[in-house]
Order: C-alpha cells, then structure tokens, then sequence
C-alpha cells in the first residue's frame, strides 16, 4: 500500500512532534506555518516565556527523540514556593518521592523541535497562512506574505495550528458536530524578575511560584539565565482588575500591597504592567475531531484548555504519543488509526479540561488555606502508607501516563476520603493509633470501591 503524504497546518510544539512522528514512519511530511521562522527572527528577544513540562510531554519527546537535550535546559520544580498575603512563604513538595515538573523555555524548545522535525525531511513552509479549509474536498487556502491566495488538495491534513486552528472552524460548521467555546472571567499578562548578579535567581530557583489572592494569583516559572517569567491571572473587570488599575501611580500601589516581596525584584514592572498585552484565556471543545481518514486535529486545535494544571503543551504531546502507538498498531489504516485516536482521547482531553478549570481555584484561593495544605501533606503520606492503593489526583495527572479521565473520576471519591480524615484531627498523631487505622482502612475499602 502506498504511504499517505501528510500535510500539517501549524509548526508550533504539537505540529512539529508530530512531524518528527510521522518522518520517522517514512510519510513525506509537510508543514505550513503563518508565522514567520522563529530560528530567523529576534522574536520577543529579551522575554523568554516558560512552560511546565512533566511525565507525559517528556514521553514525547523520548519518541522523537529529543528529551536528553531538552533536559539539559530544563529546569526541576519539586514543588510550589507559596508567598502568601501575611507576609509567610512556605515550600511545598508536588510529589512523594521528589518529582517534579520542569521550566522549559516554549521558544528553545519550537526551536529545537522545528530543527529536528527538518533533520528527519519535513519540510517547513513559513509565512503561509491558512484562511480556509474545504472539509469535503480536502483543501486548504494558503495566504503567503505577499498577499497571494492558493488552493492546495491534501491526502492527510492535521490541523495542529492550536486554539483558533483553521481546520476546526471549517469543520465546526459540518452537519452533527458539536463545538462550544468558552472564556474565564479573568486573563493573563506577563511580567518579569531579572536575573540577579552574574546570573543569580533572586528568588528560590527549583520552584513554581506563587502569589494565591483568592481571586486572581500571580506564578513566576524560573528561566535558565537566572530570570523567571511572572503571570499574573486577573480579572478582566470589577475591582481589583485589569480595568480597575491603569495608571502608574495604581500599578505601584496595588503590587506594593499586594505582592510585597516581589516588587523590589520587578524593575521593570510599571513599563511591563503598561505595555504588555492582557490576553484572554479559552476552552474549545470539539466532536468528532476527525473527517473520514482525512483530516484531525490534534493538540490544542482539538483541545485548548487553561493553563492552571500546566497541562497544555502535555496533553497535546500525549496526543503525539497515542497517535504513534496507533501508527504501530494499524500499520497504514488510517480509518482505523483515527477513529480510535478521537476515541481514546476525547473523553481525555475533556477530562483535563475540567481538571484545569478546577486548579484555577485551587491555585488562587486553597493553597492560601491551611487546612488545603495540611491535605496535600496527609496527600502524601497515604501516598507512601498505601503505595499501589492511593496517589493523589495531582500525582497522576503531573507524574503519571495515568488518563486524565480517571484522574478526575478520582476527584470527588478523594475529597470525601480527605474530608473524613481531617474531621478526625490532627492526622499525623491519629495514624498512630490502632483503632484510627481500622477506620481509615474501611474509607480506602470504600474509596477503592469508587474508584
Ligand atoms: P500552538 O502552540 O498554539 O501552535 C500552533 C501553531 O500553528 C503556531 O505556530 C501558529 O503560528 C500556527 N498557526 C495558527 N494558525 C495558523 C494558520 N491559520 N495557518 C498556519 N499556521 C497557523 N501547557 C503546558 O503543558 N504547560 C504549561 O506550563 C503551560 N503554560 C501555559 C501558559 C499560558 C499563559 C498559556 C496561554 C498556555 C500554556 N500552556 C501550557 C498551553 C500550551 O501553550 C499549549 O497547549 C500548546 O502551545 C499547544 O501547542 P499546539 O502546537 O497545539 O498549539
């Protein structure tokens, strides 16, 4: 049988993975990206925006083989450093055992994906972008940078050109599908802490920091030259907001009591706060993501969600490595290869989707509680007491292949288990006596049971 060749729309992180992908199982691959090549451009030279990267994008990468170099600019987070509004800062370990999730700088990493996808033969086409996609003929418009149009027929099109793709608007207005989109209240603008001294990070290096302020937060994610990159979440409107705090005299005064402890690293915070853009923050959902054996979509332009699990990026390669393992299953049965794709990541991806609407409020207002971060640690030591019994939603979701689906479906049967224990009291003394064990073994019994 002869090999498909494939086109891919977007050579973002999911479109370049899945290029790699794809060479290495001999199809001709080629790419059309809108933007030009960012290898080329000083593009936001001088700002270095982060990810997280945890168990299932590292997965990936070991498919395309790319994960020993990305680790050497990777930088370990353990855990969460919270600054809290009283003044108190306290670290908090993610995982049982020392996990972590990793800061990656989002452009060295394109880079490198990009570099590697044109080592293996794809080829790259920048500065084309597409207007619009013919469902059924399987075409797509292609705009280049001197404003010519063209029409070109594909055999196999991914749409991997993320939140606002191409693909999935034509195929959101096919007969039977279902598509909603959806914007949190709140958006996001990005700020910056300078490196300190000879390239010093003037705050905990090994760390996700963060800010929790009941309704809105700030993070800051660390970057290889000694600068983290700062996110403040907010409201778009009400008070405090993005349109409450305008002026410079406003900026000042709110981080100032706000964010006390930052603010003598933030130089650059009024020009920042000023000129940076407040972007907004959306969840797609789509069905079915494929047509026939012509076209899917894949990473966020099957499935943008908000980034509070920082899980993106993650479920987008997860999307790569299930597609691969399908490609080793059905050999060239592309009917096959993705049905079964939209099949076992759909339920996935609306899985993490809620997971990552529901972090919002964790990370914001629980961690400030103490009770919240009692939990985390009672989290753990189950975790250890009960190996192969219980592992918190957080673990599977960040240090696991564990599907999303039943990270969530776990969610409510945890909260009943941890709300039984900490009604008891202090947790760490009651483990110690026989008679609290008896009654913890019977809620794990009825914990299993649900699960
Ligand atoms: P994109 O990265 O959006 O790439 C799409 C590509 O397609 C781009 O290169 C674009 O230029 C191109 N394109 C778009 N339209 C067209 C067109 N019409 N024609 C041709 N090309 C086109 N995820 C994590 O896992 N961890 C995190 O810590 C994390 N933090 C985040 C923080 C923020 C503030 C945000 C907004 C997101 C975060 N994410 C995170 C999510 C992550 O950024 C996305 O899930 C990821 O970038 C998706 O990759 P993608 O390749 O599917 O889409």
């Amino acid at each position: 049988m002869n090999k498909r060749s494939v086109t891919i729309l977007g050579a973002g992180l999911v479109g370049s993975v899945l290029a790699v992908l794809l060479r290495k199982r001999g199809y001709e691959v080629t790419v059309y990206e809108r933007r030009s090549d960012m290898r080329k451009e000083s593009i936001g030279a001088g700002r270095s925006i982060n990810l997280a990267m945890s168990n299932r994008g590292w997965k990936a990468l070991e498919l395309a083989g790319l994960r020993a170099e990305i680790e050497a600019i990777a930088i370990p987070m353990p855990g969460r450093f919270l600054h809290q509004e009283d003044g108190t800062s306290a670290f908090q370990a993610y995982g049982k055992n020392g996990e972590a999730i990793y800061s990656v700088s989002r452009g060295e990493l394109n880079k490198k994906l990009m570099d590697l996808a044109e080592q293996s033969g794809a080829k790259i086409h920048f500065n084309q972008r597409c207007t619009k996609v013919d469902v059924q003929r399987n075409t797509v418009h292609l705009l280049n940078e001197q404003g010519q149009e063209r029409e070109m027929a594909c055999d196999l099109l991914f749409g991997a050109d993320g939140a606002f793709s191409s693909l999935r608007t034509a195929m959101s207005f096919t007969d039977r599908t279902n598509f909603s989109q959806h914007y949190i209240e709140a958006g996001y603008k990005e700020l910056n802490i300078p490196a300190g001294p000879g390239g010093s990070w003037l705050i905990e290096k090994n760390a996700l920091h963060i800010w929790p302020r009941h309704n809105y937060m700030m993070i800051a994610l660390p970057n290889i030259d000694g600068s983290f990159t700062c996110t403040l979440f907010f409201p778009f409107e009400g008070n405090p907001s993005f349109a409450s705090i305008r002026t410079e005299e406003e900026i000042r005064d709110f981080f100032t009591r706000q964010f006390p402890d930052a603010v003598p690293l933030m130089p650059t915070l009024v020009e920042d706060f000023l000129h940076n853009p407040v972007s907004s923050l959306i969840t797609t959902r789509i069905f079915p993501w494929k047509h026939q054996d012509k076209s899917c979509l894949i990473g966020d332009a099957a499935h943008a969600i908000v980034p509070f699990y920082g899980q993106g990026m993650n479920a987008g390669f997860e999307d790569c490595s299930t597609l691969e393992a399908l490609m080793a299953e059905h050999g060239e049965d592309w009917t096959t290869i993705l049905a079964e794709f939209e099949k076992q990541r759909k339920p996935n991806a609306d899985a993490v989707a809620d997971l990552a609407l529901n972090n919002f409020i964790e990370m914001r207002d629980k961690v400030a509680d103490p009770a919240f971060l009692e939990r985390k640690k009672i989290e753990k030591e189950l975790g250890r007491r009960y190996a192969g019994r219980f592992n918190s939603v957080y673990e599977m979701v960040s240090f696991s292949h564990t599907p999303y689906a039943y990270a969530l479906h776990c969610t409510k049967a945890q909260d009943t288990l941890m709300s039984r224990i900490q009604a008891e009291g202090d947790f760490f003394t009651n483990i110690e006596q026989p008679a609290f064990c008896e009654r913890l073994e019977a809620w794990l019994k009825e914990y299993e049971a649900t699960v």
